[in-house]
């Protein structure tokens, strides 16, 4: 295998670059810059019982989410993270040898798990417009009999486009299990959790970590078919969240105006700085429903460009993989870092 190359740790960036914690903007991993609701240190600090161990089937945090998802709880597992719940099912579906479909540029987790699992991925690239191939899914699904999972992603990672009811229909008729990722849908709205309900072969993935602020707690939640959950429940480890995520997760719940609110001055803020960008004649961004914008970079070099604005203490993503070699990705902040970033761009010429 190829070593994961994680972002390095904000505490560490902040030694080497001899820039306070708070001084760096942060716009490379899709965070929340408003931070958690105020009621989650207040809850962490009241709770009392971390040194019982979790309820292993998360009930209080389920029936919460039942509430906000509008499914009923015997559909929802409970992660620490997406992450978690994308490498189950990857373990739950295949065998040696099977084959996932991925949709790439998309998020790295599915072809990471897939091929620690000992599968086989099977890349369908995306249009230039960052649009699904439908096309060749359904042909490539059609042919090959091992192919057992697609993953797909609503708004995408990195390029925020999202995916339309009638190609999702499409996907659904294909004789495999349709992984619906759903990380960012609270800044697109639209969330095709309810379609569960009446598909057997769809899971929508959901998660704490960019609406809520809890990405370090790792929190995310899957609503499954029963036939499907009750055969993850098994292969689970049983204490997977812990007392601090679902502490912090019931707290998020109970906040949602709060959290709400944060959600729509993101969106607004997204809005601002994508008609930022597309003033920079080096840079052509594309329309995004998440809470990131990817931009093409033009005649200039795209991780020269990331390393330029990372000596400011300024994060982007930059993507060293085919079909985004030329761009970067950069995570919508609050107002003020959004004003330093264009500040600090309109300096690089
Ligand atoms: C960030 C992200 C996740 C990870 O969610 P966690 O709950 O933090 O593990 C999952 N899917 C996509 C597309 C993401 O960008």
């Amino acid at each position: 295998m190829a070593p994961y190359t994680p972002i390095v740790p904000f505490d560490v960036l902040s030694q080497r670059l001899n820039i306070a914690p708070e001084n760096i903007i942060k716009l490379d991993a899709n965070e929340n810059p408003y931070g958690p609701s105020p009621r989650v240190s207040q809850a962490l600090a009241e709770e009392t019982y971390y040194h019982i161990y979790p309820d292993p089937d998360s009930t209080l945090l389920r029936d919460a989410l039942s509430a906000y998802v509008g499914v009923d709880p015997t559909h929802i597992v409970a992660g620490h993270g997406a992450d978690e719940l994308i490498d189950l099912i990857i373990r739950l579906f295949i065998v040696q040898g099977d084959a996932v479909i991925n949709c790439p540029p998309t998020f790295g987790m599915y072809r990471f798990d897939t091929e620690l699992n000992g599968g086989k991925i099977i890349d369908i690239a995306r249009h230039e417009d960052f649009s699904l191939d439908t096309e060749s899914i359904v042909s490539f699904a059609g042919n090959a009999g091992n192919i057992k999972l697609i993953f797909v992603t609503s708004p995408n990672n990195p390029d925020g486009g999202t995916l339309d009811d009638a190609c999702l229909r499409q996907l659904l008729q294909l004789p495999l299990i349709v992984v619906l990722d759903e990380a960012y849908i609270e800044f697109a709205g639209g969330s095709r959790a309810n379609w569960v309900l009446a598909h057997e072969n769809l899971i929508v993935l959901r998660t704490f970590s960019k609406w809520a602020g809890l990405a370090g707690l790792r929190v995310g939640y899957g609503i499954f078919p029963h036939w499907i959950r009750s055969h993850l429940l098994k292969i689970k480890q049983p204490y997977n969240v812990n007392v601090a995520g679902t502490t912090a997760a019931l707290a998020s719940l109970s906040d949602l105006h709060q959290l709400q609110l944060n959600v729509q001055k993101i969106v607004k803020e997204r809005e601002r700085l994508y008609h930022a960008l597309e003033a920079f004649d080096f840079l052509q961004p594309y329309p995004s429903k998440a809470n990131f914008i990817l931009a093409r970079v033009i005649g200039k070099d795209a991780a020269e460009l990331k390393a330029a604005l990372a000596k400011d203490g300024i994060l982007i993503r930059y993507f060293d993989t085919s079909g985004l070699r030329d761009h970067i990705r950069i995570s919508v902040g609050t107002p003020t870092q959004t004003s330093v970033l264009l500040e600090t761009l309109s300096t690089i010429e």
